[in-house]
């Protein structure tokens, strides 16, 4: 994409310094409009951010976040900004039985012999000690019915219903729908609509060994994003840092907007506002009166949110030498070892993430991390005879927002109701749940919509990645619903 032509030089302020803000700035930056990015905090990352936690005096990410190799437009940001070679990648997840028993997912590879997607993690799916083989059939023929793109695009089924009907035994659905798929989209299966389930299944597990492995941040996230001022200042932009917005005017006449901040007052021709629901919710009366702002305002209503927690635990020893698993059947899910994921973390630092239970997101403190490490115990013996040095728990009671069935027509596009105003934020109409790549989507397509709009349309969404193997000669007919 080459910049805009000088003629045409315009300003543009984006509201919001999270993944989708950032985007979308550095993306019009390089389009060549002059952009200033204003953001509440003293830094940027929103909620994929990390921060000193004074209780423990260590640099921690706001939790966990993984990405995926699907998630192109979060690593096109990154490639934009310089550090995509700061993302460790992996394809193999291990399940732990409490007692310890694992099993190893992952695709299969012998020498240069691959088997084609969707095949290509048959053998260890196959072999998974976690899953008996009535479990196995069971999977199989549920992500069989998944596979083709489309064919379940127009069910208003929730996940939960459609799996009683696709009967799917205890094992699949508490070792796998309820914990990968269910924490992937982070709420119970009875609140996911089962378009947003067959997404995830596709792009994770089926479409590619590529699509589906994981990627870590080998640095605390706020250092992911250490580039972006210098990059928007290179381009002629800013950042504006502590700067709260709290309304905003449009001025017909001159066709500019007014945005003001607790710190002052900014102009510009353009607006995207990159915020999470609840604050566009609170801007929003702040807005000039508009025809649409009133279906606006409904659309964010019918949102709610999901909490993730994160129980950070430093040890005196190592306690198990995987850099990540999937922990089955207790509370909690996900087990990081920071000291070994993080280059240059010293001591021996484990995270363990607990998505969508809001009864965990419940406990006090002291209570949460008992029950962490009684768990944690469980899968790894050395637990036991290690000494905790410090922990610290992070509930984030508005991680995400949840998917059910009929969301998307609470999630608007990037076009608003007001002149030269695009919307971005991982909860606009993308086709991705809350992630993300759902907020460097959003960004990128508020970003061309600017674009447009000043006449120069240009592509800035990265493009997914194509499926292989059997999964190119999937079309988007129907199948089984
Ligand atoms: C605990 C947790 C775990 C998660 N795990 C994952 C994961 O593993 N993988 C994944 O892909 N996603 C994960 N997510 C979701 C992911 O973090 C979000 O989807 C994504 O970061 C949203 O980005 P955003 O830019 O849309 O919104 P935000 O990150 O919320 O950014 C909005 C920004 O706007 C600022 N702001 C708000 N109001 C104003 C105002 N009036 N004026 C100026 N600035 C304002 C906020 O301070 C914030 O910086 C997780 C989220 C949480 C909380």
């Amino acid at each position: 994409m080459s910049g805009l032509s000088q003629k045409s030089v315009r300003t543009v302020t984006v509201i919001g310094g999270g993944v989708a803000g950032m985007s979308a700035a550095c993306a019009l930056a390089e389009a060549g409009l002059r952009v200033q990015l204003v953001e509440q905090r003293g830094y940027l990352g929103g909620r994929a951010s990390s921060y000193l936690h004074p209780g423990v005096g260590e640099v921690i990410d706001n939790c966990q976040h993984v990405l995926f190799g699907c998630c192109t437009n979060l690593v096109g940001f990154y490639r934009r900004i310089g550090v995509a070679d700061k993302i460790y990648w992996t394809s193999e997840m291990t399940m732990i039985e409490p007692g310890g028993r694992r099993s190893r997912l992952g695709p299969f590879q012998m020498g240069p012999l691959r088997l084609p997607a969707p095949l290509h993690s048959a053998p260890s799916f196959l072999c998974a000690k976690a899953f008996n083989f009535q479990d196995k059939l069971a999977l199989g023929r549920a992500m069989r019915a998944m596979m083709q793109p489309g064919a379940l695009n127009d069910s208003q089924e929730s996940l939960g219903d459609w799996l009683r009907r696709h009967k799917q035994t205890e094992g699949a659905l508490n070792r796998f729908w309820r914990l990968v798929i269910a924490s992937a989209l982070n709420a119970e299966i009875d609140e996911i609509a089962v378009p947003y389930a067959a997404k995830v299944i596709r792009e994770l597990f089926l479409n590619s060994a590529e699509a589906g492995s994981m990627g870590m941040s080998r640095v605390p996230l706020s250092e992911l994003y250490a580039g972006v001022t210098p990059y928007l200042e290179k381009r002629g932009g800013s950042v504006l840092l502590n700067a709260h917005v709290e309304s905003a005017a449009w001025d017909e006449e001159t066709g500019q907007w007014t945005i003001i901040t607790r710190t002052g007052e900014l102009t510009s021709d353009f607006v995207i506002v990159a915020l999470p629901f609840e604050a566009m919710g609170k801007l929003l009366p702040h807005l000039p009166r508009e025809e649409g702002a009133e279906k606006l305002a409904r659309q964010i209503e019918k949102h709610e949110h999901w909490p993730i927690c994160s129980v950070h635990l430093w040890f005196d020893r190592e306690i198990t030498e995987l850099e990540h698993a999937v922990l089955l059947d207790r509370e909690i899910h996900w087990m990081y070892n920071q000291s070994r994921l993080q280059t240059g973390r010293g001591g021996h630092y484990i995270e363990l993430v607990v998505s969508a239970t809001r009864a965990f997101a419940a406990l006090k403190r002291d209570e949460a991390i008992a029950q962490a490490l009684c768990e944690l115990a469980e899968f790894f013996p050395r637990v036991k005879d290690a000494k905790l040095e410090k922990a610290a728990l992070v509930k984030e009671v508005r991680a995400t927002f949840g998917v059910p069935p009929g969301i998307d027509a609470a999630r608007p596009t990037s076009v608003s109701p007001w002149p030269n105003l695009f919307l971005a934020g991982d909860w606009v109409q993308t086709g991705w749940p809350s992630t993300m790549e759902s907020a460097a989507r959003s960004g990128h397509l508020a970003a061309e919509a600017v674009c447009s709009t000043i006449g120069e349309p240009c592509t800035i969404l990265d493009a997914d990645l194509k499926p292989r193997g059997f999964m190119r000669f999937m079309n988007s007919g129907k199948m089984e619903s």
